[in-house]
């Protein structure tokens, strides 16, 4: 895997995620190729991570065993149109775009290309993203196994079977760190209500929103049970939750991520 010709469309933000991750990650940089149509963004590429760059997406495209499409969906129709006749046979096509379908991938690109979609979320520009996977018909477990190790460059991944289910993984970990962010931003302005400095409060639900990331993520239980462990039967920490709960805590989650799905169907 670590000598496999990557190309990838579009060199911005995800696409520099992805690279920075597999280049960590020992993957040659010279079986790299990035079509990137703004030359700043190319030099600075080039520059980091020492990958072959170019301004032509066919010819980045062209040999390489995966090809990762990190473009806006708005300019997906016509990147497709281009590569179409640019794909080695064999080759693994992952799209990153969100709410681009496999079926309009298939329609770009013909019977004949392997397929994979597949939703990071932010927190992969700093490689800790959740990505969601689902592939097309066709795509091998050899293919699966290359599309993990370029989206685990960036995180953690996981396989849905029913492509359906990537408005849902949109909903909960696409738009997830928002959530956490403007739980992060009330707590801090609760905290300041309460008598604390606004930089003091900031720090305060920052640092604790990174330490409770941290436990989740390292620790063996799950979130209710790392829940239970820190509420002490009437603690200050109870209090809180039960406050929590007869706001409507459970419901309004439930509520937000619906909305987000709905969103996502209505988009898609
Ligand atoms: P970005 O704007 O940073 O990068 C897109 C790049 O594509 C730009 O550098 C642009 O110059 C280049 N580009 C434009 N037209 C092109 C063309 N015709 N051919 C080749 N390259 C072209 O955007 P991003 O944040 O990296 O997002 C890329 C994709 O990743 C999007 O489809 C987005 O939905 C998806 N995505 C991003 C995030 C995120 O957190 N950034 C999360 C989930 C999904």
């Amino acid at each position: 895997m670590n000598s496999i010709s990557i190309a990838f469309i579009g060199g911005g933000n995800m696409a520099r995620a992805l690279i920075g991750g597999l280049c960590r990650g020992g993957h040659p940089p010279a079986a790299i190729h990035v079509a990137e149509p703004a030359a700043a963004a190319r030099e600075r590429l080039a520059a980091d991570h020492g990958v072959q760059v170019t301004s032509n997406n066919s010819h980045a495209a062209a040999g390489a065993e995966v090809i990762v499409l990190a473009v806006k969906p708005q300019v997906m129709d016509g990147v497709l149109r281009e590569l179409r006749s640019a794909l080695q046979p064999g080759a693994l096509v992952i799209s990153v775009a969100a709410g681009v379908t496999l079926a309009s991938l298939r329609r770009g690109l013909g019977d004949a290309a392997r397929l994979v979609r597949a939703m990071p979320n932010t927190p992969a520009l700093f490689g800790a993203g959740m990505t969601g996977l689902v592939a097309a018909d066709g795509v091998e477990p050899d293919d699966r196994a290359r599309a993990d190790r370029v989206l685990e460059s960036a995180g953690e991944t996981v396989w849905l079977d029913d492509e359906a289910l990537m408005d849902v993984v949109t909903a909960v970990s696409g738009s997830g760190p928002a959530y956490f962010f403007a739980l992060a931003e009330q707590l801090a302005l609760a905290g300041e209500r309460a008598g604390l400095a606004p930089a003091v409060a900031a720090k305060l639900a920052r640092q604790t929103a990174f330490g409770a990331g941290t436990m989740l993520s390292r620790a063996e239980q799950s979130a209710g049970q790392l829940r239970e462990q820190v509420t002490s039967p009437g603690g200050t920490t109870e209090a809180a939750l039960t406050a929590l709960s007869a706001g409507g805590f459970e419901d309004l989650i439930e509520q937000a991520v619906s909305a987000a799905v709905r969103r996502g169907r209505e988009l898609g």
